[in-house]
């Protein structure tokens, strides 16, 4: 822990995502943490190794286990998210299956949320099934839903929210009730939002999953995934199966994502000033039949989103004219935003759920959790708003 931790949870969220992260001793007064590129470290003396091995001291022992690149990204997250402390993986699916695995043992059961993560929901579905951990996918948007979905052997509610790619919001608070009641572990993957817009640990969650890759990274050029937790023992429990499997981050990436991190809080307030303004505009577009921003009054959640979030981020979707056809258009039509999954990014990204992330979920349950296959899903980035504009609006025209 850096020997200011305490102050500077105290301070702004720019603050905190600028100068979380650093090392307790600088070698030469380097402002960037060094990255520690090595696998293994050296011990003194075999009594001092015996020790770290015992936990009596806490020395570096191999980098699975902690390396204090990783360490610094741990600690910058654990400050935004506002938790006890954190663990740094290679991806965000790693945080997610790694995170549920520890608490989830043969015969128990997990609500997730319908329509979480396209890789979530399938790992969840086809595969923890195969060691017998029952799911059910709920709309958590309402609080009842996954009320009725608890059993005996619930264990853990999963939340997403806003939820990718239909952007209901569900609410924080009353499902962190809702578990503390039904002794169940509320888990919320806060990727869609990031810990500048909403920090469910504040909410009452026990769990935050995130992946690194979009909004904290920013320029779509790493992978990485977080895991916060509330308390010790929560951190301590999922700590242990990160060094028995092995999703680890490696320094170098963790580094990379440090240095995305500290414009976090400037790349969101662009992005999210452009989204608002183009969420307006394409609501209001003759050829956009129905958009979904959790900013705009008609969002069915809109008050919840404002209660819980400190803004509404830079993710939409919306549907066109002419359904599935239209939309396949207007991503063959667009310019300056690529047709690319993953989101998060400076740049602007479009992409088609029905037949990409979440193509392998059956059309059936993909249209029970709102993914119409006319679903546009659209990350705004940082470029200028009257760009991203024109570029929409030449590709809508394009739409018979
Ligand atoms: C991308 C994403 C993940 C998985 O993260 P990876 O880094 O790609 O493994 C999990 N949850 C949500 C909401 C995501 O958008």
């Amino acid at each position: 822990m850096m020997k200011d931790d305490e102050r500077l949870r105290r301070m702004g969220k720019h603050t905190k995502a600028i100068h979380g992260g650093g090392l307790e001793k600088k070698v030469y007064g380097e402002i960037s943490v060094p990255i520690f590129q090595t696998s293994t470290f050296g011990f003194p003396s075999a009594a001092e190794g015996a020790a770290r091995f015992a936990g009596e001291s806490d020395g570096y022992i191999y980098t699975r286990l902690n390396n204090p690149t990783a360490n610094a990204l741990e600690e910058a997250m654990t400050l935004l998210e506002g938790g006890f402390a954190a663990i740094a993986s290679s991806t965000g699916m790693a945080a997610v299956t790694t995170t549920l695995l520890t608490f989830l043992s043969q015969g128990d059961h997990v609500v997730a949320t319908d329509s979480i993560y396209g890789a979530s929901r399938m790992a969840l579905q086809f595969e923890f099934a195969r060691f017998g951990i029952g799911a059910t996918f709920v709309d958590s948007s309402s609080t009842a839903n996954i009320e009725r979905a608890i059993g005996r052997n619930t264990k853990v509610i999963f939340l997403e929210t806003p939820t990718n790619p239909t952007m209901a919001v569900s609410d924080i608070r009353a499902a962190a009730e809702l578990a503390r009641a039904r002794g169940a572990i509320l888990v919320v993957d806060n990727t869609f939002a990031g810990p500048y817009l909403q920090r469910p640990l504040e909410l009452g969650a026990d769990i935050v999953v995130e992946s690194l890759t979009k909004f904290i990274n920013g320029h779509s050029d790493v992978l990485g995934g977080m895991v916060v937790t509330r308390n010790e023992e929560l951190h301590a429990q999922i700590k242990r199966m990160f060094t028995l499997f092995g999703g680890t981050i490696d320094p170098h990436q963790a580094w990379l994502i440090l240095r995305g991190l500290k414009t976090l809080p400037l790349r969101v307030e662009k992005a999210q000033d452009n989204a608002g303004r183009l969420a307006r505009f394409l609501s209001g577009h003759p050829k956009v039949t129905w958009l979904r921003y959790p900013g705009l009054p008609d969002h069915p959640q809109h008050e919840v989103a404002r209660r819980q979030m400190e803004g509404f981020g830079s993710m939409m979707s919306f549907g066109v004219k002419n359904g599935l056809e239209g939309g396949i258009t207007l991503m063959n039509a667009v310019h300056l935003i690529t047709l690319a999954v993953s989101l998060g990014g400076i740049d602007s990204l479009i992409e088609h759920p029905a037949s990409m992330t979440h193509a392998a979920i059956p059309r059936e349950e993909r249209e029970r959790a709102g993914i119409r296959d006319e679903l546009v899903r659209l990350s705004v980035g940082c470029e200028d708003f009257e760009d991203l504009r024109a570029d929409l609006e030449h590709a809508l025209s394009c739409i018979p």
